[in-house]
């Protein structure tokens, strides 16, 4: 037995577990969303916690983006035959038809034209391309709104795979690196990871001083960041 709370601990919630019968204070973080779980005795104060936890922070908010990434990118692959395309799901139509295979989404469907049974991996790697090409049509103007929220510029913003992050900014290229899987979320989520990568432009590292500039831009912040730890 023992008690639970949520607290919110530098803008992420943190659920503190006390238990009668444990000697030290332990965090871990729980797949697959990556939740984070302080236990400690019931004798502990609130600020011994959150010392033990401040010190451990910087790991812990890695260990949780590394499990959320992984979730993420595994949902990816179509689930029952459905994909995700700016936050809404759409079925996944396998057409037989003899030439160059391609792929396109109608309103309600997304049609992939092939010539013999795809495998998962290529069925992966179309959506893919299908990603690219969805993200190179929105980027601009979400790109520019961006810019002007922020007052930031990128030189570059390019595209890749990305399996354990959202999106990285080299600072000293000013170039923005954004993951092709953020096509599956609705589009407030490329703004505001597009205003995270902006703002490393003005900050390094993840601190307070960082996280209050995002928080600043973007005071959604909270809404983005549940739908990018979010299953679909
Ligand atoms: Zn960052």
């Amino acid at each position: 037995m023992g008690s639970k709370k949520t607290v919110i601990f530098a803008g992420v919630p943190v659920q503190v577990v006390r238990r009668p019968r444990m000697k030290n204070i332990r965090i871990r973080v729980v797949p697959p969303k990556g939740e984070i779980v302080l236990s400690c005795p019931y004798g502990v104060a609130a600020h011994q916690w959150q010392k033990v936890l401040q010190e451990a922070w910087a790991g812990v908010i890695q260990a949780r983006e590394r499990c959320r990434q992984k979730h993420s990118a595994e949902r990816l692959v179509p689930v029952g035959g459905c994909c995700m395309l700016w936050g809404r799901i759409f079925p996944l139509e396998l057409v037989r038809r003899p030439g160059k295979p391609y792929i396109r989404h109608g309103t309600d469907k997304i049609f992939l034209a092939v010539q013999e049974e795809p495998s998962e991996e290529y069925i992966r790697s179309c959506l893919h391309e299908l990603y690219r090409h969805e993200l190179m049509l929105t980027l601009p103007e979400v790109l520019a709104e961006c810019e002007s929220m922020t007052g930031l510029r990128a030189n570059e913003v390019r595209l890749k795979k990305m399996h354990t992050r959202w999106g990285s900014c080299n600072v000293s290229a000013k170039r923005i690196w954004l993951s092709l899987s953020l096509a599956g979320k609705p589009v407030e989520c490329l703004k505001y990871v597009i205003i995270h990568e902006l703002v490393h432009l003005l900050e390094r590292k993840h601190n307070a001083r960082f996280h209050a500039l995002v928080r600043g831009f973007y005071p959604r912040w909270q809404e983005a960041e549940a739908q990018l730890c979010s299953d679909s």
